[in-house]
């Protein structure tokens, strides 16, 4: 009542040529070589029986014949050791048990044969894990649902698999000053080079936000939001972060797609946007295609901040923030930023993703020279309205440039002594500061509760 070698050979084959016990799938077959020196077959396996042959085992023949007991349908492909295993521990697996495990190895197997999109994922995800899915869906069986669910953890197993992850004691160390120095060219800034960094990032922010926003599955991960950046500057020597920071909205696109064609697709696009607040242009763009990462990843500073007055506390939070930044930046700090994990119009600052990009300063060195002198003539106007109690406006004509700090603070003097000695008028100006030209001229100025620089007439 043994298998015929006919019988065996084809078990073995509709297996796979795989174990057929549940979570064990493990190879039977695969090549030798001969005492006699030519290509030969090698394999630890048995065709076991699902009745036994004897009348006494848990598993009885019953009223099965010779020829059923050695029929086909009667055979299990199974390693030695699993064949063995439900041979002498007849009584732990019964057998609808291992007809059941038959059946699953089997449909697997076919499925991984004849299913396009199942026989190249499965090489992904492997056997044991294919017949677990299919386990999962008896006893319907049905093979869109199984397909689906082979192919979303296929694809993550391709989007995680042949990325090199950095150790986790890698850091990104700055060259030392004396070796730039050294240096005959700037050292190289962000742009177009692999980082594996960068991919990472930008699949995780991705992730984090599809799951946030429930886009389905894995596959088709695509949406422009708003969300929130944190822009910060860093010792290039050190690798020391700044403890200010930029809080601002931007523009978030992300894209994360997988085709069987053209492969993993992955695009992560961050565009600040530029408020009376912040005047920096972060654009932030990760492309990942063929397996290559390119960033692209520059500030520009845009305009010039304009704080409405001095009493408005959160601007003045903002622009202390801002100020310290924009100095770092003009003392040769490199800039980075910070990208939100949550989307939305709100977001907390602490929800960042914990690794920043690197960000190229564009901005030429005049743009950051004006934008750090504007921040101490507002600074200046912070201190002039607590000085006199009174709300200052930061009109455009404090940032004339012909209005130096110097000449600010001689006319307030000046201004503030007349204010204050009687008969304590309530509103009054100075001479002409700066001439615009012959008729009118900028002047500082109180009236009512309200310190500012205006144009007036010059005489
Ligand atoms: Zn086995």
């Amino acid at each position: 009542m043994e298998f015929s070698a006919r019988t065996k050979e084809l078990l073995a084959a509709r297996a796979g040529y795989k174990c057929s016990f549940r979570r064990c799938q493990i190879e039977t077959g695969g090549p030798t070589t001969t005492i006699e020196g030519t290509d030969g077959r090698a394999g630890i396996a048995v065709a076991a029986h699902i009745y036994a042959a004897s009348k006494n085992g848990p598993r009885p023949p019953g009223e099965r014949t010779a020829e059923e007991i050695s029929d086909i349908s009667n055979g299990v492909w199974m390693c030695r050791n699993h064949g063995t295993m439900i041979d002498e521990s007849q009584s732990q697996y019964p057998a609808d048990d291992v007809i059941q495990m038959k059946k699953v190895r089997e449909f697997a197997q076919g499925l991984s044969l004849h299913d396009p999109d199942i026989s190249y994922f499965a090489s992904w995800i492997g056997p044991r894990r294919l017949d677990e899915i299919v386990w999962a869906n008896l006893p319907d069986l049905d093979v869109e649902q199984i397909r689906a669910a082979v192919v979303r953890e296929g694809k993550r197993c391709i989007t995680l698999t042949p990325i090199p992850v950095p150790p986790a004691e890698f850091v990104l160390k700055p060259v030392s000053v004396a070796t730039r120095r050294a240096l005959p060219a700037p050292k190289p800034v962000v742009g177009g080079a692999t980082y594996s960094r960068d991919y990472r990032r930008a699949v995780e922010l991705i992730s984090t936000w599809a799951e946030s926003i429930e886009v389905d599955g894995v596959a088709r991960r695509g949406f422009i939001r708003d969300g929130h950046v944190k822009l910060t500057a860093r010792d290039p020597d050190t690798g020391q972060l700044l403890d200010a920071s930029i809080w601002t909205m931007a523009t978030v696109k992300g894209i994360h797609r997988f085709t069987y064609s053209n492969g993993e697709f992955v695009r992560l696009q961050v565009t600040t946007h530029v408020g009376p607040m912040s005047n920096l242009f972060w654009r932030l763009k990760v492309d990942v295609t063929e397996g290559i990462c390119k960033t692209q990843s520059t500030l520009a500073l845009v305009g010039s901040i304009s704080p409405q007055t001095s009493y408005e506390w959160f601007e003045r939070d903002q622009f202390d923030e801002y100020r310290k930044v924009v100095e770092k930046l003009e003392e040769g700090w490199e800039p980075v930023g910070f990208v939100s994990l949550e989307l939305g119009d709100w977001a907390e600052p602490d929800a960042v993703h914990p690794e920043p990009f690197e960000i190229d300063l564009k901005a030429p060195i005049e743009h950051i020279e004006k934008s750090v002198r504007n921040s101490s003539k507002v600074q200046l106007g912070y201190e002039l309205g607590d000085q006199w109690r009174m709300r200052f406006h930061f009109t455009p004509e404090l940032f004339n440039e012909e209005l130096t700090e110097a000449t600010i603070r001689d006319a307030s003097e000046w201004l503030l002594a007349r204010r204050d000695a009687a008969p304590y008028p309530t509103r009054g100006s100075t001479e002409p500061l700066v001439m615009l030209n012959a008729r009118y001229a900028i002047r500082l100025t109180f009236r009512d509760g309200n310190l500012m620089f205006r144009i007036t007439p010059a005489k």
